[in-house]
């Protein structure tokens, strides 16, 4: 009987087992992949970490476990160099080889092993893998996230329609073809970036129902809302507050890096120096993919202007699909959450990430990756992970073996004591804001 078993091992749960190695408890970690690997599709040379590398597996939690991100370099002897470089930020490629190093030195995790079941009984859960069968006290639940693919490409997926996680996985496009990428986000971005930059010459004709390409916004200010603090006064808010919020502060999590936006928006212009840019490049903003048809080998895709409410149908080769990642819920996933409290579609969670049940349950099960409207939009990135790691062992251990390290926040460092009339929870922009948009 273990104490806690982890289900999916991607940056979430490998931090957990990273931080539950000191404690008492007893764990195992098991992952259907062969190996540890991270949106393994989307590893483009480019691609940048997009918050800072100290939100790795433990340091904003125990910045002494053998498990940080600057241990991992002082082992690579690159530490130094690393201090030296311009900018302290890291590759996806680097960050996910340091999550590699710390996968490898883990005794708790297993790969090669899918959960297919995990069944209440009396002391707990029994967990069936393709392999063998677990009992476990608790279970954690991190199996990620998977392609959000729209209805009319579903029937069509293969070798020239695609989502953006399969990219490197298929064969890169012929010279000449036209290739049509969906989606104005980071990896939308990414993608047609990695495609200016190869030898062969591709039309590319990108479409994004935004009215723009819009950079992340991640000024300092603005990132107080991915720290401890702000994620528990968020946690405490009405629902119809928090869905504001989460609506308001999309940019902060969805947009195109700055330094990406940039670097393309050169290209173009050395490309119409060149003369070469009306042939090789469009790009469709406030427009909506409605259709896809087969048309001699090639795809016909049907369009519609979000604000014209005008058709227009292009014909293609190839068909990237960059439109988000949604919440992977397995079968087994939605047999054991059948009796959990749900809030838009998604399990309410207490502030330690346990899932809320109806029904009396044999122990807890916290679940990860799926709280953007119940912890803030920090619940899917890389931000809180450490932080979130640390209430889950906290609740497991019923102690507070992780002490708390949220600092006091800058904009919240001053006394609030004559300002409480104003019925805000306090002077913390973010706060104001949140009170603004009741
Ligand atoms: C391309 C991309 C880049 C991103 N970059 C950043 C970034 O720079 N900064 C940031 O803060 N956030 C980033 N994010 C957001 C977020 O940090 C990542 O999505 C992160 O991978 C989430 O980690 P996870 O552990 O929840 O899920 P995942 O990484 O999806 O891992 C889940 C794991 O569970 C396994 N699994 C699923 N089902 C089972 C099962 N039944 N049995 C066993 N194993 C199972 C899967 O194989 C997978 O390995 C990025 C997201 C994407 C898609």
């Amino acid at each position: 009987m273990l104490d806690v078993i982890g289900i999916g091992i991607g940056p979430f749960n490998l931090s957990l087992a990273a931080l539950i190695e000191p404690t008492p408890l007893r764990a195992r970690f098991l992952e259907k992949c062969e190996g540890f690997c991270w949106h393994p599709g989307l590893a483009l040379p480019n691609s940048r970490l997009q918050v800072s590398p100290l939100k790795d597996c433990v340091t904003l939690v125990d910045p002494t476990s053998p498990y940080s991100f600057l241990n991992y370099l002082a082992r690579h002897g690159r530490l130094y160099s690393f201090v030296n470089k311009r900018n302290a930020s890291t590759s996806r490629r680097e960050f996910t080889d340091y999550y590699r190093w710390v996968a490898r030195r883990l005794g708790t995790l297993r790969f090669a092993e899918e959960v297919v079941d995990v069944a209440p009984f009396s002391d707990g859960y029994r967990v069936n893998t393709t392999t063998t069968t677990y009992l476990a006290r608790a279970v954690v639940i991190g199996v990620g996230v998977e392609p959000k693919i729209p209805e009319c490409a579903r029937a069509l997926i293969g070798n020239t329609v695609y989502h953006a996680a399969d990219y490197l996985e298929r064969n890169p496009p012929y010279v000449g073809e036209h290739v049509l990428v969906v989606g104005g986000g980071q990896s939308g971005a990414e993608i047609v970036e990695h495609m200016f930059n190869r030898p062969l010459a591709t039309r590319i004709t990108w479409v994004t129902s935004r009215t723009n390409l819009f950079a992340m916004d991640d000024n300092s200010f603005v990132n107080e809302a991915y720290m401890p603090g702000y994620s528990r006064r968020f946690h405490a808010l009405p629902l119809q507050q928090r869905r504001a919020i989460v609506e308001h502060e999309k940019l902060t999590s969805d947009g195109i890096s700055a330094e990406l936006c940039n670097r393309l928006y050169d290209m173009l212009y050395e490309r119409s120096v060149e003369g070469t840019l009306v042939d090789s490049f469009r790009l469709l903003s406030s427009v909506v993919l409605k259709d896809i048809t087969s048309h001699n080998k090639r795809w016909r895709v049907d369009l519609n202007g979000i604000t014209t409410q005008r058709d227009h149908s292009i014909i293609v080769d190839r068909i990237v699909l960059a439109t988000g990642f949604q919440p992977r819920t397995p079968p087994f996933l939605q047999t054991l959450l059948g009796g959990a409290r749900m809030e838009d579609g998604l399990p309410v969670l207490g502030p330690d990430y346990a899932v809320r049940f109806d029904q009396h349950m044999p122990g807890p099960v916290f679940l990860q990756n799926q709280s953007r409207l119940q912890h803030g939009l920090q619940s899917v990135n890389l931000s809180l992970v450490a932080y979130r790691n640390s209430l889950i062992i906290n609740s497991l251990l019923g102690q507070s073996f992780y002490l708390d390290t949220s600092d006091r926040q800058i904009l919240d460092s001053y006394d609030n004591s004559d300002t409480s009339e104003l019925g805000a929870l306090d002077v913390m922009p973010s706060t104001q804001h949140m009170a603004a948009i009741t």
